[in-house]
């Protein structure tokens, strides 16, 4: 995947090494020799909130009960009430009326759901045959939601590996992107925490992992003239796929 004129704005990062974290930082990169803004991580923040609940990265995963997670739509309830408030939206309006309960629901049930439910189970079967080309699946759905806007990220995932020992049934791929996806993320990240995984989990003496989505950060918000066809690709090589250019090339051209 190269980047040429037609496709300026895709932004290749391969193995996670591009340093610009998200779309927006891209769009404000501008020319060369401009002071790039770094944001330096102070640990200004209490890592537990006011309950004495130990707090963690957007994009980590905890596992909390049933309960727990109530107790939680709970409290976002109260919180986007008061929001509504804030934003002057009187809650007599029949369309607004419940809308803070189906907030904290969304969140916590669905687009933060990879935060707290625990990892899919898998069966990790033996790559009896010695399967040594490449397995890919194309189009598995990416549904998530950046962590500095709190819009959605939707796209398609791409993975391809060279099994070692161990193959993983096919459906598998898309419940664990789909994991990793539910959480508040940025996108380079989310490639390489899917690879994480897949490569503890299989083993694989190759892994390609490539994202290719719309941040609705920028369609949304209008940050650069065509954001609806603009659109970002993370790629994450590992082991072979990272080392052989040939079997890269190779893996690239059939996910196109
Ligand atoms: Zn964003």
């Amino acid at each position: 995947m190269q980047a040429d004129a037609e496709s300026n704005k895709e932004q290749i990062h391969v193995n996670g090494t591009a340093s610009s974290a998200g779309g927006e930082a891209s769009a404000q990169a501008g020319g060369a020799g401009e002071p790039r803004q770094v944001s330096v991580v102070k640990e200004d923040f209490p890592n537990v909130n006011a309950l004495g609940k130990s707090l963690f990265d957007a994009n980590e995963n905890v596992v909390l009960s049933e309960s727990e997670r109530q107790e939680i739509v709970e409290q976002a309830e109260s919180k986007f009430a008061e929001l509504f408030d804030i934003f002057r939206i009187n809650r007599n309006d029949p369309n607004s009326r419940h809308t803070p309960r189906r907030l904290a629901r969304m969140w916590v049930g669905e687009l933060f759901r990879g935060r707290f439910e625990a990892a899919p189970k898998f069966t990790v079967f033996p790559n009896r045959k010695k399967v040594d080309e490449l397995i890919i699946v194309k189009g598995i759905k990416v549904m998530s939601v950046c962590s500095h806007h709190w819009q959605p990220i939707t796209g398609r995932c791409y993975i391809g590996y060279i099994p070692g020992d161990y193959v993983l049934g096919l459906s598998k791929f898309s419940r664990i992107v789909d994991w990793f996806a539910r959480r508040g993320q940025i996108q380079e990240e989310l490639g390489e925490q899917i690879a994480d995984y897949l490569e503890e989990l299989i083993r694989p003496r190759a892994l390609g992992v490539v994202i290719d989505s719309r941040h609705y950060c920028m369609i949304s918000r209008g940050v650069a003239g065509d954001e609806d066809n603009s659109f970002t690709v993370t790629s994450v090589m590992r082991g072979l796929l990272l080392k052989d250019l040939n079997l890269r090339n190779e893996f690239l051209k059939l996910i196109k």
